[in-house]
Parts: structure tokens; sequence; C-alpha cells
């Protein structure tokens, strides 16, 4: 089987194309998508990467016309290995008796689930529906309890040499351990270790010593397999999952295919522990990163995956996403990047609009095919206005965060060249909101501003007088009819004829309107609060000398 990264690059195909074209030649029509996570803490960033480039290839199968199944495994049976900062100063106390358990036995600290697994699933499960993420959602507990994992406990157990062997090959260390059995004593999932079993009529029999050196009680039991809570370790448990679930394709981050990691560990299982010929695609997406940090769940610093939905649409973010090729990292510089990510999805609104369709050439496929899996809605049958995310928030500003001055203000430039229809007029307070509130919680202080009243002299003195009569005669002589960033050319142009440098004449501009030496682009400054008001200022400024 070819290489899918490199068809990607060489054929300018989107990677959902590829890996489900590759998935149907494999396994036909019949497809199971699945994706995992660990309700350990909150949804994290990487859980979240997952599962939308599973959406992605979900929905990719389904327009290439397979049958296929979306999963979710929660395991919520997780060793609770450690009292998650967020929790520990008021709450956290009545944890520690807790650590080793399954997460689903332990106590929610908030008391508002019935367990602490619980508690992170409610949120985790929003925050994917508001991405469109919608799969069966698979209990690891229930699915052990029903005994689907039986068969390979027995299995692992019986050809136990082969995988030592194996795992000793691909890892290059011994894997000493199948499983998790929880002490039937302490309750502790993580601390016991088996020291002999037997199988007698399909039962398995096992005897444990809870280690006190992990933290258990340091007894021994023997008990029958399934008496207490049970699970096999992660790489086994993951390729036992895909094969009685008959996973067709999964992604997971790079981390996992690294040579050694858990995509060869779990192919080799397929292949040599359960002799199967047709392996499950098992593919490896790029990290996506918040200001070079890769966000933990449990650690519970930095921007919540919630945040998300609030300072750009879904289908937006999505769209940022699906545009990156698949092991591409990618970082997202929240206080900078917004503007731009939303700019990059108007555009790509466009070509998917523009009628030049037979001649789009493959990067233009490539980026329609990203826009069309970013929708959540339907396509809408014709361009629609968007109001530039940038443009707006320094609009917005000006105006004071009052939405319906805001839009005015576009009407009356131009911005907006006819009436909004009510469904553009629902995209635009939408946008309106979540600018605002990147504005008011995340957005760099060069991106944030506030137009002065009156001229700060202080400020106004860094300048001279010659530069501002320079200034304030170049936007008097601004032509009619001219818009953003050609305002702010025609100034770099006057400046460069007046020998003054284009750097100080913002400088000024900025000093006068704003009380400091930078602010958004000039043009859009100008355009926004107007030019007579600008030249007003102007004029209160050269009081100050
Ligand atoms: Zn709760
Ligand atoms: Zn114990």
């Amino acid at each position: 089987m070819n290489n899918p990264y490199e068809i990607e690059e060489r054929e300018y195909k989107h990677w959902a194309t590829v890996v489900s074209e590759q998935a149907i030649q494999l396994f036909g029509n019949n497809q199971v998508v699945a994706t995992g996570w660990a309700p350990s803490g909150y949804y994290h960033i990487g859980n979240f990467k997952e599962a939308v480039t599973c959406r992605a290839i979900y929905n990719e199968l389904k327009n290439l016309g397979a049958k296929t199944r979306f999963i979710l495994n929660i395991d919520d049976v997780d060793p609770f290995d450690k009292v998650p900062s967020f929790f520990k100063k008021d709450y956290g106390k009545g944890l520690h008796k807790y650590i080793g358990f399954p997460i689903n036995q332990v106590p929610d600290p908030l008391g508002c689930h019935n367990s602490y697994a619980e508690h992170f699933i409610a949120n985790a499960l929003s925050i994917m529906e508001s991405f469109d993420v919608t799969p069966e959602n698979l209990s690891t507990a229930e699915l052990y309890k029903k005994g689907e994992y039986d068969k390979y406990a027995k299995l692992f157990l019986e050809k136990r040499e082969q995988v030592y062997q194996l795992t000793e090959q691909i890892t290059g260390s011994r894997m000493e351990e199948f499983m998790l059995i929880q002490c039937p004593k302490c309750g502790n999932l993580a601390a016991p270790k088996m020291t002999g079993f037997s199988i007698e009529d399909e039962k398995i029999f096992v005897d444990i010593e809870c280690r006190k050196e992990k933290k258990g009680c340091g007894e021994k039991s023997s008990i029958q397999l399934g008496e207490t809570t049970w699970k096999l370790k992660w790489r086994l448990d993951w390729a036992s999952r895909q094969d009685f679930l008959g996973v067709t394709v999964e992604s997971s981050g790079k981390d996992h295919g690294v040579a050694g990691g858990s995509i060869d560990t779990s192919l080799a299982i397929h292949k040599d522990i359960f002799q199967k010929e047709k392996l499950p695609l098992l593919i490896q997406h790029g990290f996506l990163t918040f200001g070079g940090k890769k966000l933990s769940g449990s650690s519970g610093s930095g921007m919540p995956v919630t945040e998300f939905p609030k300072i750009l649409d879904p289908t937006v973010f999505l769209y940022k996403i699906y545009r990156q090729n698949l092991r591409t990292d990618f970082d997202f510089n929240v206080s900078i990047d917004v503007p731009k990510v939303a700019a990059e999805f108007d555009q790509a609104e466009k070509l998917y609009f523009s009628k030049e369709t037979i001649e789009k050439d493959k990067a233009s496929k490539k980026i329609i095919k990203a826009y069309e899996l970013a929708l959540i809605d339907k396509p809408t049958s014709k361009p629609v206005i968007r109001i530039d995310y940038g443009h707006l928030s320094t609009i917005m500003q000006v105006c004071l965060f009052d939405q319906e001055v805001t839009l005015q203000r576009l009407y009356e430039t131009n911005y907006i060249p006819r009436k909004l229809t009510d469904y553009e007029y629902d995209l635009f307070k939408k946008r309106f909101e979540r600018a605002k509130y990147w504005l008011e919680n995340y957005a760099d202080d060069r991106i944030r501003f506030k137009i002065l009243d009156v001229p700060d002299c202080s400020q106004v003195q860094k300048s001279t007088t010659e530069i501002i009569l320079s200034l304030s005669k170049a936007i008097e002589n601004l032509p009619e009819d001219i818009h953003g960033d050609d305002i702010t050319q025609f100034l770099y142009e006057k400046a460069k004829a007046n020998e003054i440098k284009p750097k100080d004449f913002f400088k000024v501009l900025y000093l006068i309107i704003l009380g400091k030496t930078f602010g958004p682009r000039a043009g859009t400054l100008i355009e926004a609060i107007g030019k007579e008001r600008v030249i007003a200022m102007m004029k209160k400024a050269l009081s100050c000398f």
C-alpha cells in the first residue's frame, strides 16, 4: 500500500480522500472509523485534533458511498493516577485515597455526576457536538462487562511466549504484564501484579499481589477474572478493540507512530497473534499547539477547548485544521492568529463559489475539499457577505462595541455594499460576538485599543509639528471612495514624497488617536473613525506644541 502522506503531497489530494480511498480499496464499502479518549481530565486539544480528524475521514467515506460507523471509545477504566491541579485546593483531599482506582469508581469531586469519569464525559461530548463530531459512544467499562475482551485475555495468556517475543522485538523491552486487575481488598487497579493463572472451561483464574510499592495494600488474592474490574494493557486493549469492533481506520497523534510505538505493536498483534491478512489503516496526524503548548487536560492550564467556539465559528476552526496536511504540526497563536484564520476561511468560500470551476487547479481543489469537509450546515446556494474578522475587530473598538453602530459604520463606508439578508445579519451578529469575546479575553495588546477624546500631549510631543501637518494634509487629500489598505498605501506614498519615513507617519497617527506608538492598520483605523474626526484630532494635537 502506498504511503498516504506521500500521495497527499504528490497528487494534491486532500488527506481525507486519500485515506478513505485506501480504506475502501482494502475493506470495501463497510467501514468503521474509530477514535478513543480517556476521561481522566478535561477534554484537551490533542483529543480534539484526533476526533475532528476522524470526523473528516468519516464524512469523506460517506461521500464516497461507503456505509460507515463512527465510534468513540471512552476509556472510563483508566486508573486514576494523580489528583489534577485544578482540584487540589478545594476538593483534592478526598481524592487521594482513590489513586490507582478505575476512574469510573472515583467519586466526582464536585458531586454533580456519578463518577469522576462522568464529570468529564459530559463536558467533552458537548464540545464534540459543537464541532459536529457525533460518534457512537462506547464505554470501555461496558465493553469489558459484556465480555467482549474475554477471548482476547485467554488468547494472549495462551500465546504469551509469542506476545513476549513480539513486543520485545518491536519495543525493545519485554512486556511483563498483560492486564490490570483490580484488587478485591482495596480497590486499586494499578497496583496488583498477576503472579499466576489457570484456564478452566473458558474461565480464567488469577493470583494477584497488590504491590505496596505501587501504592497497593500488599495483600494477595485469588479470583476469577471478571469478579473485579480488569482491563488489558493499553497496546493489547487497543488491538483487541479494533478487532472485535471491526475498525478499518483509526487516527492517532504522531507520537503513537514512532518506531516501536503503539501503532507498530497493534499492527503486529493483528498480523501475528490474530493472524489477519488485512490490517486496519492506522494513520497518524500532526499536533496542534497553542503558542507552542500542547494543552494537557489534567493540568488544566492554558485555553480549554470549550473556548474555541466562543472565538471562532466551529466551521472556520475545522477549515483551519482540514487545510493542513495530515501529518503537519501547526501552532495557533490565539492572541494574534484568529483574524487570519477567519480570513482564510472566507477566502476558501470565495474560491468555492468562483465561476472558473473547470479551471480550478489541483491546489484549489484541495482547498475546496477542506472547505466542504469543514461545513457543518449545508452550503448556501450562493455567496454570502461575511465581514472580515480583523476589520470588524477594529471597527467595533472604534464604535465602542456597539453592534448596531458598528453595522451602520460598515454600511456608511460601503464595506457592506447592499442590505444584508437575515442569514447574513445572523452571521454578522455571531462574528461580532466572537470578535468581541476574543478582543476582551485573548487578543494581543497591539490589536486592542481605545480612541482618545483628546490627544495626550505627552505622547504627541514624541513627534513633530512638521510630521503632523504633513499627515493631516495627506488625509485631507484622500481620494473619494478609497478604502482600507489602499488608504494605508496612499499615506505611505505621501510620506515618501515628503521625505518622511512612513513608519514615523503611521506612528504619529497612533500617538494622536490612541496615545501609543502602534495600532491596527492605519487605513482601517482612519476609515473606521472617519476622515473628518481624524483631522479634527490632528488639529487639537498641534496645540500641544
Ligand atoms: Zn460533575
Ligand atoms: Zn489491594
